[in-house]
């Protein structure tokens, strides 16, 4: 798998990015402070996935609880591979990869997470938030958690929670909410399909040959070694770039003041 700050940080870019073409009837951010909470959040779902194994160091995000809820999803997903496993699937002992590294799951958690918001309001819009920031400060600030440790994780994301909320009370912006979730799980499985191992992101729908959890993968050639060289030097630095980049733009009158400058200079050329 890659690395955890890899994934956070493509979830922020593919939330900075969904943000700017999102229409605001389907929920799209309006404001700065939308933004950055549908990147947050996003950036937070692209651990999600690896909820799925007591041994990942997201599992560990809020202490025993996150890692009892990863070993059940563990058993539900190795159940479900089994259920819907091809002829020629290998038999698995574990669930890691499967259920939830598919388009199925990220389709299926969205549009539960938006049903919940509409049903429940403000209690399902501050679990989300709650749950996604926590993993977001796992996946972002990785040496900080891992040196004040979870609990130090679950205060700080609950508070974040709290004051987002009441920063970002908006009817509809919190609609949004359950697709920036599938929107960072999908990223997650894209930064996994680029590695050796590949996911089965079509699973179980889509049959190849006698297998139903064919992995995923770019050939060999293309594809990089998790936590490797390329990730880090290249993939990661460049990453985080275009995320702040992003960031900056999206700050209210950012871009206004940019064309000004650029209409400026050219008035003077
Ligand atoms: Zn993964």
């Amino acid at each position: 798998m890659v690395m955890g700050a890899t994934h956070a940080v493509s979830g922020a870019v593919a939330g900075l990015l969904a943000a700017q073409v999102l229409p605001p009837e389907w929920g799209g951010p309006t404001s700065t402070a939308e933004v950055f909470t549908f990147a947050g959040v996003c950036a937070g779902a692209a651990l999600l996935p690896d909820l799925d194994t007591a041994q990942s160091t997201v599992a560990r995000s809020f202490g025993p609880v996150s890692q009892l809820v990863a070993r059940g999803v563990d058993e539900v997903s190795l159940w479900y591979y089994r259920l819907t496993r091809g002829r020629r699937d290998p038999k698995r002992r574990g669930g890691h990869r499967t259920l939830t590294h598919t388009a199925l799951f990220a389709i299926a958690l969205s549009a539960g997470i938006s049903a919940l918001v509409i049903e429940f309001g403000r209690p399902a819009i501050i679990g989300t938030l709650f749950v996604t920031l926590g993993l977001a400060l796992r996946g972002l600030a990785g040496s900080w958690a891992a040196r004040n440790g979870w609990i130090a994780v679950t205060v700080v994301a609950a508070a974040l929670s709290a004051f987002t909320w009441t920063w970002y009370p908006d009817e509809v912006g919190s609609r949004a909410l359950g697709v920036a979730v599938g929107l960072g799980c999908a990223v997650h499985c894209l930064g996994d399909a680029i590695t050796k191992e590949g996911v089965p992101f079509l699973a179980p729908l889509l049959p190849w040959g006698r297998r139903r959890w064919w992995e995923l993968r770019l050939p060999s050639m293309l594809s990089i070694r998790a936590g490797g060289t390329v990730e880090r030097v290249v993939l990661g630095p460049l990453l985080t770039l275009v995320a702040v980049g992003l960031a900056i733009w999206a700050i209210d009158g950012v871009p206004g003041a940019v064309t000004e400058v650029v209409a400026e200079i050219r008035a003077w050329g």
